[in-house]
């Protein structure tokens, strides 16, 4: 049987709350497009991309890459990211 989003979003909860990071800064790349447009429409995020939301919490490099890019869409981070 075949897992539902909502089982999937539950388990990635368990899972960010127990592991450090799912992925890399490498395969961060993948998912930054697809995370900017979930923040930008104040989507639920999926559970790759909570993964990416962890990892920017755990990798300052990543976070501030990513910031870059919401200004340089003319956003404020701040405001899209929290905390
Ligand atoms: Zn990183």
């Amino acid at each position: 049987m075949k897992p539902t989003d909502e089982q999937l979003a539950d388990l990635a909860k368990l899972l960010g709350d127990t592991a450090d990071c799912e992925i890399d800064c490498a395969e961060l790349l993948d998912h930054v497009a697809a995370y900017l447009e979930a923040v930008k429409d104040r989507r639920g995020l999926e559970p790759r991309l909570q993964q990416v939301a962890q990892h920017f919490k755990i990798c300052p490099e990543c976070r501030e890459e990513f910031e870059a890019l919401i200004r340089a869409e003319g956003l404020d981070p701040q405001k899209l990211l929290g905390d």
